[in-house]
């Protein structure tokens, strides 16, 4: 396979933005090499600019559960360009997103429109802040809530620890208001919230982390968080920025029946464009500007666009309900990797939610990030790689999750599975 240009038009990227890249992940430092350069899509194929053509399982990393260029959301872009792209003011399409986000999102009462899903955590962790009156953040190592400055912090060695920052250019004092635990780790939980009973703001979450690979939560770790912020007046802030309208209609929040006090969206929400949200209990909502005095705003936010694209994809989902064959084709995708790699007597093992799906490269279950970090990465880069020879797109890290869109055919996950065992044959 052929990446000619490829090579060109990065070397170039290479001059123009750092690391040749708008984000770090894209440059496939998870996996060695250079990244590829697309060109468009189509459903569930990507091309790139030598032309050649892959089953895309990154999806945007998330956005794309439609696959690429559904009709649908085609056409709604194709109305709203031609009323023109951006206001700064009320609109009617924002509105209609609002509508469909309370309607399907089961703990929404009201929600706010921002641009990512970074702008949609920031938010929402001020918001807790401004509504209970404390400092204190709670989150999960291995948890990704995009960059804002408080949560780029990792833990120390202890299993509760204060945070320390894992970015040049986050302060020690903005790190020492987050305070980081081990993810599915309940004890941990338990100690925290008794040592620090009136401090804690709040406890932002991945529902199913899909940021260290794909770890769903274990039995009574939601419930768990649920009753300490009940109990101890903290605000519940489930981060669905990647599970929401991905591991169910409704959400990781309906899949698992846990309501928490607030919800970050982002990713599907904008059908492919750039969209956050956040939104919860109207009672938190209402402290937010100019309802109330904790400040946020956008210039962009409930970009015409944006809302046109969102809305068209959550209504398909809602119409298609495309979900019982997402979870089929990501479990027959499931059992078809972890067969080929079994037959080439590699150790793997799986996370799997509904069209979430990781292969890790260890022989143990994987449930929090000391888990995680045991994986075989250097093995994870050469099955990309030989992935990628046969054509299929995978992640490039061994620490995110596959998606798999309602565009994938049995076809196209049959054509993976064989893939995989040429893949595994040639790492062994
Ligand atoms: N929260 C989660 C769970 C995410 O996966 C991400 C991005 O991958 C974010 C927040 C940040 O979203 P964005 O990249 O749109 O800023």
């Amino acid at each position: 396979m052929s990446r000619t240009k490829s090579h060109e038009v990065f070397a170039r990227a290479k001059h123009l933005m750092p690391g040749g890249v708008n984000s770090p992940a894209r440059a496939f430092g998870g996996v060695g090499g250079e990244p590829i350069v697309f060109e468009r899509g189509q459903g569930a194929y990507l091309v790139d600019v030598d032309g050649n053509q892959y089953i895309d399982y990154i999806g945007s990393w998330g956005p794309m559960i439609l696959g690429h260029l559904h009709p649908a959301v085609r056409e709604a872009l194709h109305a709203a360009v031609d009323q023109g792209t951006s206001f700064g003011a009320p609109t009617e399409r924002e509105n209609g997103l609002a509508e469909l986000i309370i309607e399907l999102v089961p703990s929404v009462e009201q929600v706010r429109l921002v641009n990512s899903g970074t702008e949609a955590t920031m938010s929402a962790i001020r918001l807790a802040r401004g509504f209970t009156g404390r400092n204190k953040i709670v989150k999960f190592a291995g948890n990704y809530h995009g960059h804002v400055d408080s949560l780029l912090v990792a833990a120390g060695s202890a299993a509760a620890t204060l945070g320390v920052p894992n970015s040049p250019g986050v302060t020690p004092g903005t790190a020492q208001d987050t305070i980081v635990l081990p993810y599915n780790n309940l004890e941990a939980l338990d100690q925290l919230f008794a040592e620090h009973p009136d401090e804690i703001a709040g406890v932002i979450f991945e529902p199913v982390v899909g940021n260290m690979g794909c770890v769903p939560p274990m039995p009574g770790f939601l419930e768990k968080i649920r009753e300490h912020c009940d109990h101890y007046g903290a605000v519940m802030i489930m981060d669905e920025v990647m599970t929401g309208f991905r591991v169910a209609m409704g959400g990781a929040q309906q899949l698992f029946g846990i309501k928490p006090d607030l919800t970050t969206l982002g990713k599907i929400v904008g059908g492919g464009l750039p969209i956050g949200a956040y939104g919860g209990r109207a009672d938190i909502m209402g402290h937010i500007m100019p309802a109330g005095e904790v400040y946020q705003a956008g210039t962009l936010s409930g970009n015409p666009l944006a809302t046109a694209a969102g809305i068209a994809t959550l209504q398909t989902l809602k119409d298609t309900n495309p979900y019982p064959q997402l979870d089929s084709h990501t479990q027959l995708l499931e059992q078809g990797l972890t067969a080929a790699a079994a037959e080439a007597g590699i150790p793997t093992v799986t996370g799997r939610v509904g069209s979430m799906l990781t292969l890790f490269f260890h022989n143990e279950p994987v449930r929090s990030w000391d888990d995680a970090a045991k994986c075989d990465t250097a093995r994870y880069g050469k099955y990309f790689w030989e992935m990628i020879e046969r054509g299929i797109y995978l992640p490039c890290s061994q620490y995110e999750a596959l998606f798999v869109s309602a565009a994938h055919s049995d076809a196209d996950i049959a054509k993976t599975i064989d893939a995989a065992k040429d893949a595994m044959l040639a790492i062994k």
